[in-house]
């Protein structure tokens, strides 16, 4: 059933104290993150460290079944890009949100982006 309850909470929670700053590998509290969305059992979040104030985004996939696992998150790479980037603010969210639920496809499909060659 399409059950949201108390056992995915705690999977989200326990998710996120396994996560560490790229930057400076400092451990994520529930404090630091905000859940932007969820679609399914794909689960997108944005994290702050309390540390030196990186910003990032986190995709994590929680079954019932499965320990959740963090499929995707940002690479130090990434985050000095972010870095560079304005602070997430609300239209960027909002995009996130219009995003996922345009979205059809399948996961793998999203992070590997497979889009079919051009021409
Ligand atoms: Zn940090």
């Amino acid at each position: 059933m399409n059950s949201e309850g108390p056992a995915k909470r705690r999977f989200i929670r326990q998710l996120i104290t396994n996560i560490r700053c790229g930057v400076c590998g400092r451990r994520y509290e529930l404090d630091d993150v905000r859940i932007l969305n969820h679609q399914g059992d794909l689960w997108v979040m944005s994290v702050t460290c309390p540390n030196c104030q990186t910003q990032g985004l986190v995709f994590a996939t929680v079954t019932e079944a499965e320990e959740p696992e963090v499929i995707a998150d940002v690479t130090p790479e990434e985050l000095a890009r972010f870095q560079e980037m304005p602070q997430i603010n609300a239209d960027d969210v909002l995009d996130i949100h219009e995003f996922l639920e345009g979205f059809d496809g399948d996961l793998v499909e999203l992070l590997e982006g497979n889009f079919p060659p051009e021409g």
